[in-house]
Protein backbone atom coordinates (compact mmCIF):
# COMPACT_ATOMS: atom_id res chain seq x y z
CA UNK A 1 0.00 0.00 0.00
CA UNK A 2 1.48 3.41 -0.78
CA UNK A 3 2.31 5.49 2.05
CA UNK A 4 3.19 2.48 4.31
CA UNK A 5 5.76 3.49 6.82
CA UNK A 6 8.83 1.42 5.69
CA UNK A 7 9.70 0.09 9.54
CA UNK A 8 6.19 -2.40 9.23
CA UNK A 9 7.14 -3.71 5.73
CA UNK A 10 10.67 -4.41 6.82
CA UNK A 11 9.17 -5.90 9.51
CA UNK A 12 6.37 -7.96 7.94
CA UNK A 13 9.02 -8.87 5.36
CA UNK A 14 11.58 -9.59 7.58
CA UNK A 15 14.37 -7.97 5.66
CA UNK A 16 17.26 -5.70 7.31
CA UNK A 17 16.84 -3.40 4.33
CA UNK A 18 13.99 -2.14 2.41
CA UNK A 19 14.60 0.42 -0.01
CA UNK A 20 11.26 2.44 -1.04
CA UNK A 21 11.38 3.20 -4.70
CA UNK A 22 7.51 3.82 -4.99
CA UNK A 23 6.53 7.21 -4.54
CA UNK A 24 9.07 9.69 -6.96
CA UNK A 25 10.22 11.27 -3.57
CA UNK A 26 13.76 12.93 -3.79
CA UNK A 27 16.77 10.61 -1.93
CA UNK A 28 19.04 13.04 -1.83
CA UNK A 29 17.23 14.72 1.38
CA UNK A 30 16.49 18.54 1.35
CA UNK A 31 18.04 22.03 1.24
CA UNK A 32 20.24 22.67 4.19
CA UNK A 33 19.01 26.01 4.31
CA UNK A 34 15.04 24.77 4.63
CA UNK A 35 16.40 22.45 7.75
CA UNK A 36 18.02 25.92 9.52
CA UNK A 37 14.56 27.92 8.66
CA UNK A 38 12.14 25.16 9.94
CA UNK A 39 14.84 25.08 13.65
CA UNK A 40 14.60 28.35 14.12
CA UNK A 41 10.81 28.42 13.25
CA UNK A 42 10.12 25.47 15.68
CA UNK A 43 10.38 28.03 18.75
CA UNK A 44 6.86 29.01 16.98
CA UNK A 45 5.12 26.38 16.42
CA UNK A 46 2.30 26.91 19.31
CA UNK A 47 1.05 29.86 17.17
CA UNK A 48 -1.30 29.37 13.84
CA UNK A 49 0.91 29.46 10.48
CA UNK A 50 -0.29 32.97 8.30
CA UNK A 51 -3.20 31.99 6.57
CA UNK A 52 -1.94 33.60 3.64
CA UNK A 53 1.29 32.72 3.07
CA UNK A 54 2.43 36.54 2.57
CA UNK A 55 6.04 35.95 2.94
CA UNK A 56 6.12 32.73 0.59
CA UNK A 57 4.08 33.82 -1.67
CA UNK A 58 6.02 37.38 -2.39
CA UNK A 59 9.02 34.97 -2.45
CA UNK A 60 7.87 32.39 -5.45
CA UNK A 61 6.59 35.63 -6.94
CA UNK A 62 9.62 36.92 -7.44
CA UNK A 63 11.59 33.86 -7.86
CA UNK A 64 8.81 32.83 -10.72
CA UNK A 65 7.90 36.41 -11.99
CA UNK A 66 5.10 36.09 -11.43
CA UNK A 67 1.87 38.40 -9.44
CA UNK A 68 1.49 37.07 -5.77
CA UNK A 69 -2.22 37.27 -6.85
CA UNK A 70 -1.79 34.62 -9.69
CA UNK A 71 -0.41 32.14 -6.73
CA UNK A 72 -2.17 30.00 -4.06
CA UNK A 73 -0.40 26.63 -1.73
CA UNK A 74 -1.64 24.02 -0.77
CA UNK A 75 -1.32 20.81 1.48
CA UNK A 76 1.10 19.71 -1.41
CA UNK A 77 -0.55 20.18 -4.89
CA UNK A 78 -2.62 17.38 -4.13
CA UNK A 79 -4.28 19.66 -2.27
CA UNK A 80 -4.83 21.99 -5.17
CA UNK A 81 -6.06 19.49 -7.13
CA UNK A 82 -8.88 19.12 -4.17
CA UNK A 83 -9.51 22.40 -4.33
CA UNK A 84 -9.53 22.62 -8.22
CA UNK A 85 -12.17 19.77 -8.46
CA UNK A 86 -14.49 21.13 -5.38
CA UNK A 87 -14.48 24.69 -6.58
CA UNK A 88 -15.23 23.69 -10.81
CA UNK A 89 -16.73 20.28 -11.00
CA UNK A 90 -20.00 19.33 -10.43
CA UNK A 91 -22.74 17.34 -11.57
CA UNK A 92 -22.33 16.16 -14.86
CA UNK A 93 -19.92 17.93 -15.98
CA UNK A 94 -16.92 16.39 -18.10
CA UNK A 95 -13.28 16.58 -17.41
CA UNK A 96 -10.21 14.96 -19.52
CA UNK A 97 -7.53 12.91 -18.68
CA UNK A 98 -5.26 10.80 -19.69
CA UNK A 99 -5.79 7.29 -19.28
CA UNK A 100 -2.70 7.03 -17.41
CA UNK A 101 -2.00 9.58 -15.05
CA UNK A 102 -1.80 10.88 -11.51
CA UNK A 103 -4.60 9.43 -10.28
CA UNK A 104 -5.96 12.17 -8.19
CA UNK A 105 -7.48 14.27 -11.36
CA UNK A 106 -10.04 11.59 -11.51
CA UNK A 107 -10.46 10.44 -7.74
CA UNK A 108 -11.14 14.53 -6.98
CA UNK A 109 -13.22 14.54 -9.85
CA UNK A 110 -15.58 11.76 -9.26
CA UNK A 111 -16.23 12.55 -5.78
CA UNK A 112 -17.45 15.83 -7.48
CA UNK A 113 -19.96 13.62 -9.27
CA UNK A 114 -17.99 14.82 -12.86
CA UNK A 115 -17.66 12.17 -15.48
CA UNK A 116 -14.68 11.17 -16.35
CA UNK A 117 -13.46 11.19 -19.75
CA UNK A 118 -9.74 9.04 -20.02
CA UNK A 119 -7.94 9.13 -23.08
CA UNK A 120 -5.66 6.54 -23.76
CA UNK A 121 -1.58 7.69 -24.00
CA UNK A 122 -0.24 6.96 -27.47
CA UNK A 123 3.32 5.56 -26.74
CA UNK A 124 2.99 6.74 -23.23
CA UNK A 125 2.36 10.30 -24.28
CA UNK A 126 -0.65 12.27 -23.68
CA UNK A 127 -2.66 12.33 -26.93
CA UNK A 128 -3.43 16.15 -26.73
CA UNK A 129 -5.38 15.86 -30.61
CA UNK A 130 -7.56 13.22 -29.47
CA UNK A 131 -7.85 15.22 -25.68
CA UNK A 132 -9.06 18.21 -28.23
CA UNK A 133 -11.07 15.86 -30.04
CA UNK A 134 -13.19 14.73 -26.50
CA UNK A 135 -14.00 18.32 -25.89
CA UNK A 136 -17.50 19.07 -25.49
CA UNK A 137 -19.65 21.81 -24.39
CA UNK A 138 -20.01 20.01 -20.96
CA UNK A 139 -16.14 19.98 -20.57
CA UNK A 140 -14.79 21.82 -17.74
CA UNK A 141 -11.19 20.87 -17.18
CA UNK A 142 -8.75 18.92 -18.99
CA UNK A 143 -6.17 17.53 -16.70
CA UNK A 144 -2.64 17.18 -18.69
CA UNK A 145 0.94 16.00 -16.61
CA UNK A 146 4.14 16.93 -17.54
CA UNK A 147 5.82 14.99 -17.47
CA UNK A 148 3.37 12.37 -16.94
CA UNK A 149 3.15 10.06 -14.29
CA UNK A 150 3.50 7.22 -14.52
CA UNK A 151 5.25 7.02 -17.87
CA UNK A 152 7.46 9.93 -17.13
CA UNK A 153 7.12 11.06 -21.12
CA UNK A 154 6.67 14.67 -21.98
CA UNK A 155 4.14 17.08 -24.36
CA UNK A 156 6.50 19.42 -26.34
CA UNK A 157 6.36 23.26 -25.52
CA UNK A 158 5.34 23.50 -29.65
CA UNK A 159 2.88 20.73 -28.87
CA UNK A 160 1.11 22.02 -25.75
CA UNK A 161 0.67 25.53 -27.47
CA UNK A 162 -0.75 23.94 -30.51
CA UNK A 163 -3.37 22.57 -28.17
CA UNK A 164 -4.44 25.19 -26.34
CA UNK A 165 -4.63 27.22 -29.37
CA UNK A 166 -8.34 24.91 -30.15
CA UNK A 167 -9.26 24.66 -26.78
CA UNK A 168 -12.24 26.89 -26.33
CA UNK A 169 -12.17 29.77 -23.32
CA UNK A 170 -14.80 28.04 -21.33
CA UNK A 171 -12.23 24.99 -20.44
CA UNK A 172 -9.65 25.31 -18.07
CA UNK A 173 -6.58 22.96 -18.58
CA UNK A 174 -4.69 22.30 -15.38
CA UNK A 175 -1.08 21.96 -15.96
CA UNK A 176 0.50 19.69 -13.41
CA UNK A 177 4.50 20.23 -13.31
CA UNK A 178 5.45 17.95 -10.00
CA UNK A 179 8.52 17.22 -11.78
CA UNK A 180 9.01 20.06 -14.34
CA UNK A 181 12.41 21.25 -12.53
CA UNK A 182 13.82 17.78 -13.46
CA UNK A 183 13.26 17.56 -17.01
CA UNK A 184 16.43 18.97 -19.08
CA UNK A 185 15.13 18.09 -22.91
CA UNK A 186 15.07 21.63 -24.78
CA UNK A 187 11.53 20.95 -26.63
CA UNK A 188 10.04 21.29 -23.10
CA UNK A 189 9.28 24.39 -21.84
CA UNK A 190 7.79 25.33 -18.07
CA UNK A 191 3.79 26.39 -18.23
CA UNK A 192 4.98 30.10 -16.99
CA UNK A 193 5.17 31.81 -19.98
CA UNK A 194 1.78 30.47 -21.97
CA UNK A 195 0.22 32.02 -18.26
CA UNK A 196 -0.24 35.65 -20.29
CA UNK A 197 -1.86 34.12 -23.70
CA UNK A 198 -3.61 31.43 -22.12
CA UNK A 199 -5.83 33.00 -19.16
CA UNK A 200 -7.66 29.47 -18.81
CA UNK A 201 -4.27 27.38 -18.07
CA UNK A 202 -3.33 26.81 -14.23
CA UNK A 203 -0.29 25.16 -13.32
CA UNK A 204 0.64 23.08 -10.48
CA UNK A 205 3.58 22.41 -8.76
CA UNK A 206 5.10 21.25 -5.33
CA UNK A 207 7.91 21.37 -2.77
CA UNK A 208 7.25 17.74 -2.45
CA UNK A 209 9.77 16.47 -5.11
CA UNK A 210 13.25 17.59 -6.39
CA UNK A 211 13.09 20.32 -3.14
CA UNK A 212 12.37 17.08 -1.13
CA UNK A 213 9.96 18.22 1.32
CA UNK A 214 7.23 15.50 0.73
CA UNK A 215 5.90 15.38 4.07
CA UNK A 216 5.75 18.80 5.34
CA UNK A 217 2.95 18.94 2.54
CA UNK A 218 3.63 22.30 0.33
CA UNK A 219 2.59 22.29 -3.13
CA UNK A 220 1.25 25.72 -4.79
CA UNK A 221 -1.05 26.43 -8.24
CA UNK A 222 -0.55 29.39 -10.47
CA UNK A 223 -2.78 30.73 -12.96
CA UNK A 224 -4.87 34.01 -13.89
CA UNK A 225 -6.25 35.87 -10.61
CA UNK A 226 -9.57 35.56 -11.31
CA UNK A 227 -9.54 31.81 -11.12
CA UNK A 228 -6.98 31.14 -7.94
CA UNK A 229 -9.22 33.97 -6.55
CA UNK A 230 -12.09 31.23 -6.97
CA UNK A 231 -9.68 28.46 -6.57
CA UNK A 232 -9.10 30.79 -2.74
CA UNK A 233 -12.72 30.34 -1.60
CA UNK A 234 -12.65 26.98 -1.32
CA UNK A 235 -9.26 26.33 0.87
CA UNK A 236 -8.66 25.85 4.30
CA UNK A 237 -7.90 28.98 5.93
CA UNK A 238 -4.45 27.33 7.60
CA UNK A 239 -3.83 24.95 4.98
CA UNK A 240 0.21 25.19 5.07
CA UNK A 241 2.22 25.02 8.06
CA UNK A 242 4.09 27.19 9.65
CA UNK A 243 7.36 24.84 8.97
CA UNK A 244 6.19 24.11 5.60
CA UNK A 245 6.18 28.13 4.67
CA UNK A 246 9.35 28.69 6.17
CA UNK A 247 11.06 25.90 4.79
CA UNK A 248 9.71 26.26 1.43
CA UNK A 249 10.40 29.71 0.77
CA UNK A 250 14.53 29.12 2.04
CA UNK A 251 14.48 26.25 -0.48
CA UNK A 252 13.87 28.31 -3.09
CA UNK A 253 17.07 29.97 -2.52
CA UNK A 254 19.09 27.09 -3.20
CA UNK A 255 19.84 26.80 -6.67
CA UNK A 256 23.47 24.74 -5.83
CA UNK A 257 20.77 21.57 -4.18
CA UNK A 258 18.36 21.79 -6.75
CA UNK A 259 21.10 21.04 -9.58
CA UNK A 260 23.03 18.50 -7.86
CA UNK A 261 19.98 16.91 -7.14
CA UNK A 262 19.06 17.48 -10.86
CA UNK A 263 22.55 15.79 -12.25
CA UNK A 264 22.66 13.39 -9.54
CA UNK A 265 18.84 12.14 -11.27
CA UNK A 266 20.23 12.29 -14.61
CA UNK A 267 23.03 9.77 -13.46
CA UNK A 268 20.54 7.88 -11.65
CA UNK A 269 18.16 7.30 -15.26
CA UNK A 270 21.27 7.21 -17.63
CA UNK A 271 22.11 4.04 -15.06
CA UNK A 272 19.05 2.48 -15.19
CA UNK A 273 18.41 2.29 -18.72
CA UNK A 274 21.24 1.06 -19.53
CA UNK A 275 20.89 -1.57 -17.30
CA UNK A 276 17.28 -2.20 -18.65
CA UNK A 277 19.02 -2.44 -21.72
CA UNK A 278 21.48 -4.68 -21.08
CA UNK A 279 18.39 -6.88 -19.82
CA UNK A 280 16.32 -6.20 -22.49
CA UNK A 281 14.06 -4.57 -21.83
CA UNK A 282 11.90 -1.56 -23.04
CA UNK A 283 11.17 2.03 -21.54
CA UNK A 284 9.82 5.10 -21.76
CA UNK A 285 11.81 8.33 -22.17
CA UNK A 286 12.08 9.14 -18.36
CA UNK A 287 11.89 12.79 -17.72
CA UNK A 288 10.92 12.96 -14.08
CA UNK A 289 12.85 11.22 -11.16
CA UNK A 290 11.18 7.63 -12.16
CA UNK A 291 11.37 5.07 -14.89
CA UNK A 292 8.35 2.96 -16.62
CA UNK A 293 9.53 -0.10 -17.77
CA UNK A 294 8.15 -3.40 -19.38
CA UNK A 295 9.29 -6.23 -17.44
CA UNK A 296 7.48 -8.41 -20.21
CA UNK A 297 5.93 -10.37 -17.03
CA UNK A 298 2.59 -9.88 -14.79
CA UNK A 299 3.76 -6.55 -13.02
CA UNK A 300 1.70 -7.93 -9.33
CA UNK A 301 4.11 -10.72 -9.51
CA UNK A 302 7.27 -8.41 -10.16
CA UNK A 303 5.95 -6.25 -7.72
CA UNK A 304 5.68 -8.74 -4.84
CA UNK A 305 9.02 -10.31 -6.17
CA UNK A 306 10.99 -7.15 -5.64
CA UNK A 307 9.37 -6.47 -2.57
CA UNK A 308 10.48 -9.85 -1.09
CA UNK A 309 13.96 -8.78 -2.41
CA UNK A 310 13.73 -5.29 -0.30
CA UNK A 311 12.78 -2.97 -2.89
CA UNK A 312 9.13 -1.25 -2.93
CA UNK A 313 8.41 -0.51 -6.56
CA UNK A 314 4.82 0.51 -8.29
CA UNK A 315 2.75 -1.63 -10.42
CA UNK A 316 -0.96 -1.93 -11.98
CA UNK A 317 -1.76 0.04 -14.57
CA UNK A 318 -4.77 -0.92 -16.44
CA UNK A 319 -3.02 -0.66 -20.29
CA UNK A 320 0.03 -1.61 -18.78
CA UNK A 321 -0.11 -4.90 -17.10
CA UNK A 322 3.22 -5.61 -17.73
CA UNK A 323 4.97 -2.32 -16.55
CA UNK A 324 6.38 -1.63 -13.52
CA UNK A 325 7.80 2.50 -12.43
CA UNK A 326 10.62 2.97 -10.37
CA UNK A 327 11.63 5.90 -8.33
CA UNK A 328 15.44 6.78 -9.27
CA UNK A 329 17.34 6.05 -6.18
CA UNK A 330 20.58 7.11 -4.84
CA UNK A 331 23.49 5.35 -6.85
CA UNK A 332 23.51 2.15 -4.77
CA UNK A 333 20.11 1.86 -4.25
CA UNK A 334 19.58 2.13 -8.06
CA UNK A 335 22.16 -1.07 -8.49
CA UNK A 336 20.20 -2.96 -5.23
CA UNK A 337 17.09 -2.28 -7.78
CA UNK A 338 18.93 -3.86 -10.63
CA UNK A 339 20.88 -6.76 -8.62
CA UNK A 340 17.02 -7.46 -7.31
CA UNK A 341 15.44 -7.31 -10.69
CA UNK A 342 18.12 -9.56 -12.54
CA UNK A 343 17.19 -11.98 -9.79
CA UNK A 344 12.78 -11.22 -10.46
CA UNK A 345 13.44 -12.11 -13.72
CA UNK A 346 15.05 -15.24 -13.63
CA UNK A 347 11.81 -15.91 -11.13
CA UNK A 348 8.72 -14.34 -13.05
CA UNK A 349 7.08 -16.37 -16.17
CA UNK A 350 7.67 -14.36 -19.16
CA UNK A 351 3.87 -13.71 -20.07
N1 LIG B 1 1.16 15.64 -9.25
C1 LIG B 1 1.87 14.59 -9.65
C2 LIG B 1 2.04 14.34 -11.09
C3 LIG B 1 2.44 13.73 -8.71
O1 LIG B 1 3.11 12.65 -9.13
C4 LIG B 1 2.27 13.99 -7.34
C5 LIG B 1 2.83 13.11 -6.31
O2 LIG B 1 3.34 12.05 -6.55
C6 LIG B 1 1.53 15.11 -6.99
C7 LIG B 1 0.98 15.92 -7.96
C8 LIG B 1 1.21 15.44 -5.57
O3 LIG B 1 2.29 15.79 -4.85
P1 LIG B 1 2.14 16.61 -3.50
O4 LIG B 1 0.73 16.53 -3.05
O5 LIG B 1 3.09 15.95 -2.58
O6 LIG B 1 2.54 18.00 -3.87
Amino acid sequence: KPGKPIEDVKRELGLSEVIKLASNENPFGFSNFAKSAIQEQLQQINYYPDGASVELTSALATHLLVKPEQLIFGTGSSDIILMIARAFLTLEDETIMAEETFSQYKHNAEVENAIVVEVPLVDGKHDLVAMQAAITERTKIIWICNPNNPTGTIVTNEELVAFLDKVPDHVMVVLDEAYGEYVEDPSFSNGIQLLDKYHNLVLLRTFSKIYGLASLRIGYGIGDPEIIAYINQVREPFNTTRLAQVAAKAALADDAFLSYCREQNRAGIDFINQELERLGLDYFPAHGNFVMFDAKRASSEVFQSLLQKGIVARAGWKNYPNWIRISVGTMPQNEKFIAALEQVLQEVTVQ
